[in-house]
């Protein structure tokens, strides 16, 4: 690192601190950039433009039985490398930042579930958890290596066929292109009728209503929102920097790269989340905040949400990603 990144690095991590001096229990937002460090890839660039093409809508999967082949044959690969992944710097310092009071909860955009493997505890998995998979007609869920035991099964020679060169995709997908038609996908074994999906929030899809409910409440129950590692380019994730803003909360920001939300924030950190929250770790342990503050009780239960945090947005319901 040159000198000039060093102070700038320091620089940050003394803003940083001093937002948490302010304002010591956070509800932290995160994305795709705590997950970097973990192997897994972001969908966007530092513009906050897509990487790559833009991953399957839900309609698209919900609707072409081709689709689903392609997903899936891809999954087979993709999904080996996201199981394999553990957690990085940004993961565990968040772990320790609610051990220490200071964290009260996280939304998390990531299907990954590496914040609870770091021993994170109050995690909303806002677009759910790619381990599973479940039946779009019955429910039925099941976990995705059984299922995807299954599709090795039906489709020999798929899995290492092309593993070397596909490149992983945030969500298990991998960018492979060959002929699926050949792939075979298995239907729900329990109705017969149904298929499987996993258990994640697609594009085009919507978060479930208790869900977001669920992380409004995080958010109401805060001093500050901290957004950590997401461009929050999609609104499932923008709507709670918007809902803390309403709320007159402050917002503190620490990502690499344009965000949707740049206008709102008291704070912008140019900088990866792993580096700057290990930072703040490592700061707070060595003086820890001030005794009699939040962090010498339990974590608050989240309050149940307000009547209308939605009010304006038309009524309470499941809102698209
Ligand atoms: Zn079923």
């Amino acid at each position: 690192m040159t000198d000039t990144a060093e102070s700038r690095q320091a620089a940050a991590l003394s803003r940083l601190t001093d937002f948490v001096a302010r304002y010591p229990r956070l509800a932290v937002v995160t994305g795709a950039g705590v997950s970097t460090d973990s192997g897994i890839p972001d969908y966007r660039d530092a513009s906050g433009a897509w990487k790559c093409p833009p991953p399957m809508q839900h309609r698209e999967f919900m609707s072409r039985h081709e689709a689903r082949q392609r997903y899936w044959a891809r999954a087979l690969v993709g999904f080996r490398a996201l199981q394999q992944a553990r957690p990085a710097a940004a993961h565990r310092a968040l772990a320790e930042l609610e051990a220490l009071g200071v964290v009260t909860g996280i939304i998390t955009q990531n299907v990954d579930g590496l914040h609870q493997q770091a021993g994170s505890r109050r995690v909303v998995d806002l677009h759910g958890r790619a381990e599973l998979v479940r039946c779009m007609h019955c429910g039925a869920r099941r976990m995705r290596h059984d299922f995807h035991a299954e599709l090795a099964a039906r489709n020999p020679g798929w899995q290492t066929a092309d593993a070397a060169r596909a490149a992983l995709r945030p969500d298990g997908d991998a960018d492979l292109e060959r002929d699926f038609a050949g792939f075979t996908v298995p239907g729900c074994g329990r109705c017969g009728q149904g298929i499987y999906k996993p258990d994640v929030v697609f594009f085009g899809d919507s978060v479930p209503a208790a869900r977001v409910a669920q992380a409004m409440a995080l958010v109401e129950a805060a001093d500050a929102l901290l957004v950590a590692g997401s461009s929050l380019m999609v609104y499932s994730g923008y709507r709670f920097a918007r809902a803390a803003a309403r709320a007159g909360k402050p917002l503190a920001c620490v990502n690499l790269g344009r965000t949707r939300a740049d206008e709102l924030y008291a704070l912008k950190l140019e900088a990866s989340a792993g580096e700057l929250l290990s930072g703040l770790t490592a700061a707070l342990r060595a003086a820890p905040p001030a005794a009699g503050r939040h962090h010498r009780s339990p974590p608050r239960e989240p309050a149940p949400p307000a009547r209308a945090w939605h009010g304006s947005g038309g009524p309470p319901g499941a809102t698209p990603r």
